[in-house]
């Protein structure tokens, strides 16, 4: 250990000793994790597959309501069909309390056997009618419940492929999630190392910036937040600067990292 080794200040670096970061450096690599940390939030937001959901999402929803429709339809015909049905097993019943009278041993007349077999011939011809309506209306039924097994069919796909689109959604979310974390770790580690004035500076300048750019780096003379170039009378200033001050770039204001 040299006497001169402190650590109050920068100083020029001897030997193979490590170079102290600069705050301001650790300062810019916390802006670079908090830039990475956009961009997992934006891509976690904007995953194509979010569109895909949507479309989906709205697929189904088409196909609701046309089931709905269709169930409406069919519920009805159905209705009708067993209230026919219910018609004829009435008519039934009477018939054949009708042959019971007629060839049983109850008849006191033979006006009594000829008006049963008028009534007998007549509910036959009312249990026809009533059949060919329940035929109609089973015909009328059959393409609607195949038109409904179909949509079935089609909401059964979307589903599928919902479940498919949620699945991957979930796993770049996870490993979104899984990113973050260790970026999040690495920006704890830095903010333990850096200056807590420094960063408590850049935080609030941060919460203030509504996206605007907090931090750049000053690159030739360049400023890397807005690209623009620094005007040289700035330019000297801020590197005649003790590195540890603070500049702003004259054109963003952004911390000027040099
Ligand atoms: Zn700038």
């Amino acid at each position: 250990m040299t006497p001169e080794s402190d650590d109050s200040a920068p100083g020029p670096v001897s030997g193979d000793e490590v170079p102290r970061t600069s705050p301001l450096e650790v300062l810019a690599q916390i802006g670079d994790l908090d830039v990475r940390l956009d961009q997992i939030i934006h891509h976690v937001r904007n995953l194509p597959e979010r569109e895909i959901r949507a479309a989906i999402e709205a697929e189904l929803g088409v196909l609701a309501s046309e089931a709905k429709v269709l169930d409406a339809q069919i519920a009805d015909l159905e209705r009708q069909q067993r209230k026919h049905e219910d018609e004829v097993a009435r008519i039934e019943a009477k018939r054949a309390h009708n042959s019971e009278r007629l060839y049983g041993s109850h008849l006191t007349s033979p006006k009594e056997a000829e008006a049963l077999t008028a009534e007998a011939d007549a509910l036959g011809r009312h249990q026809t009618d009533i059949e060919d309506q329940i035929l109609e209306l089973m015909e009328e039924l059959e393409p609607l419940t195949d038109a409904r097994a179909d949509l079935a069919q089609r909401q059964s796909s979307a589903a599928g492929r919902m479940a498919t689109v949620d699945a991957a959604i979930g796993a770049a979310e996870s490993e979104a999630g899984g990113e973050r974390d260790e970026v999040l770790d690495e920006r704890a580690a830095l903010v333990a190392s850096a200056d807590p004035a420094l960063v408590s500076i850049y935080e609030d300048r941060l919460a203030a910036a509504r996206g605007t750019p907090v931090l750049g780096r000053l690159i030739g003379l360049t400023c890397s937040a807005c690209h623009l170039e620094i005007p040289s009378v700035d330019y000297e200033r801020i590197t005649n600067l003790d590195p540890d001050e603070l500049a702003e770039c004259p054109h963003c204001g952004a911390l000027l990292v040099r």
